[in-house]
């Protein structure tokens, strides 16, 4: 009887409903047989990659029957000279996802309190469960964090509170002036944990924070970004975390020894040195945005305006429907009843053929009544 296997789990472990990721294009091929499939679903960079980071990828290939660095110099060196921020304030992870694990396995003992907002990032939610955590979700404003009523929430059992900034699914952002409010009031013993996946992508907006500078004032503030988004290296898996050296070194405590690859250490290292290519590709996406809104509101159709390289697009209560009529077409987008937005699409900002072939796609199914009437079937 596997139920008593199940059951051997901790009743909050049990309750936590497995992560929906987008759909992989090869998952979508075997069960269509198609080929020509676009995915825009994770938010991942569709130009791929700069060249120089796959082609450290590539040589770091002759090095794999060795254990990676452990402490990855190289990468926290070039970090630490592109943030200027010390190496003993940086934790590196197998993504920034494992690094919010690590903070939470680290900081928040069974029964302690974490905060989240409604709709923010899911990933949050898993963590608490798996270590535990009493989960306090806070009601959003206007889709986005009310950090006035998270500030609220706080009790003496707080121990941890996530923002992501911008929030993936709804692209909502806080602006420098409300953070420093919030962290200003916010008692020093609560840590803060600020998600900059997207910041590269954000930082051009008026008001933006940057979390780098802002930890500098902030012990209890953790900065978390990415190479998966701006950087096109979401399957190496690799992220840090930006935090007081005290905290580091406790992440670094529990982190296990070799948790970023040696293709993954050697492609973000020569990542970070490319930055003519990130400015390429926050180039390409807002005219990708341009592109995708104009073509949005010529459908009628409204969205979540967002910073990053995502929207999230209201479709109404056919969404389910209207995002397996995109699968058939072989466009794969985001649906997001997991995070109680059933009338919502998430929507990745791809190349312009890509965005061009979305937006024909949507048109083919919101409007074009043979292929809704093949779809009804
Ligand atoms: C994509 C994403 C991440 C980054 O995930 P990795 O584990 O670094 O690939 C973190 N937070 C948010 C809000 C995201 O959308």
């Amino acid at each position: 009887m596997t139920n008593h296997l199940f059951d051997l789990a901790h009743k909050s472990i049990r309750h936590i409903a497995p992560y929906q990721p987008g759909k992989p294009i090869n998952e979508l091929r075997r069960e269509l047989g198609i080929q020509d499939i676009i995915k825009l679903a994770s938010n991942e960079n569709p130009l791929g990659p700069s060249p120089q980071a796959m082609a450290a990828a590539q040589q770091s290939l002759a090095e794999i029957a060795l254990y990676p660095d452990a402490n990855g110099f190289e990468l926290k060196t070039a970090l630490s000279t592109f943030l200027q921020v010390d190496t003993r304030q940086i934790t590196l992870g197998n993504g920034s996802d494992s690094l919010f694990s690590l903070i939470a396995q680290a900081f928040v003992a069974p029964g302690q309190e974490m905060i989240v907002a409604q709709y923010a990032f899911v990933t949050y939610t898993i963590i608490a469960h798996s270590v535990q955590a009493k989960l306090v979700t806070v009601p959003a404003r206007d889709w986005g964090h009310d950090l006035t009523a998270m500030a609220q929430a706080v009790t003496p059992n707080t121990r941890l509170i996530f923002i992501a900034n911008p929030n993936n699914p709804t692209g909502t952002w806080v602006d420098t002036e409300t953070l420093l409010q919030f962290l200003t009031q916010l008692p020093k013993d609560v840590l803060v944990v600020l998600d900059e996946a997207y910041y590269e992508y954000a930082a051009n907006q008026p008001g933006y924070p940057n979390g780098v500078l802002l930890q500098q004032q902030f012990p209890n503030l953790i900065v978390t970004r990415t190479f998966s988004k701006v950087y096109g290296l979401a399957g190496l898996r690799v992220g840090y975390a930006l935090a007081h050296s005290e905290v580091t070194d406790i992440l670094n405590r529990v982190r296990l020894p070799f948790n970023v690859s040696t293709p993954a250490l050697a492609a973000a290292t020569a990542a970070i040195a490319d930055q003519a290519f990130v400015q390429t590709t926050l180039a390409m996406n807002q005219q990708g945005r341009e592109q995708l809104a104009h073509g949005f509101s010529q459908m009628g159709l409204d969205y979540l305006p967002s910073p990053g390289n995502f929207f999230t697009l209201h479709v109404g209560e056919h969404a389910a429907t209207i995002f397996q009529s995109l699968l058939r077409l072989g466009v794969i987008v985001r649906p997001l009843a997991n995070y109680a937005m059933p009338e919502h699409l998430r929507i990745t900002i791809g190349l312009p053929h890509e965005n061009a072939r979305l937006l024909d796609s949507l048109q083919k199914v919101l409007y074009d009544n043979r292929i809704t009437s093949v779809i009804e079937e």
